[in-house]
């Protein structure tokens, strides 16, 4: 299975934010739409970070105020990216290895979705249990 398919399941909205907004609009945006990251964009849409629950944790827990601390001093710039045509077994292998949750994907430069660790058990799963129902009919006969 490859990311394009998951992101053709789930759609290829990117709720992305900008470096010099603050961590409060961060928070504002993840419980709005129910998401644990957001990627961060420059002027011209180009993913430049990210920027986790996670990080929003680290921050609060070095500074009770730091709501009105900009998003570039929590992210985290050196980004990992997939793309559409990436395994998504080797995908899994390095989150789990690296310690991330979620995946930003580019297509032609362009971000073309985001992919997390609960996205891609859900797809196996499905995988699996397709799997299973066709040995069930297999055996049957
Ligand atoms: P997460 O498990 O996705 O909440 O992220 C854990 C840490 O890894 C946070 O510091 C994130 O900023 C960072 N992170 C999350 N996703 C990525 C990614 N695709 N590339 C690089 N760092 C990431």
């Amino acid at each position: 299975m490859l990311i394009k398919h998951i992101l053709a399941a789930k759609g290829g909205t990117v709720i992305t934010i900008e470096a010099g907004q603050t961590l409060r609009e961060v928070v504002k945006e993840l419980a709005q739409h129910r998401i644990g990251a957001l990627v961060v964009v420059d002027r011209a849409s180009k993913p430049v970070g990210i920027i986790t629950e996670r990080d929003i944790v680290r921050a609060a827990s070095q500074d009770e105020k730091f709501y009105d601390q900009s998003v570039a001093g929590a992210m985290t710039t050196n980004l990992v990216i997939g793309t559409l045509q990436d395994d998504v077994r080797a995908i899994e292998k390095t989150m789990t290895e690296k310690r991330f949750r979620h995946l930003p994907v580019v297509d032609q430069n362009k971000l073309a979705g985001i992919v997390s660790i609960g996205d891609i058990v859900k797809a196996q799963i499905e995988e699996f249990q397709g799997e299973i129902q066709s040995l069930q009919t297999y055996i049957r006969g």
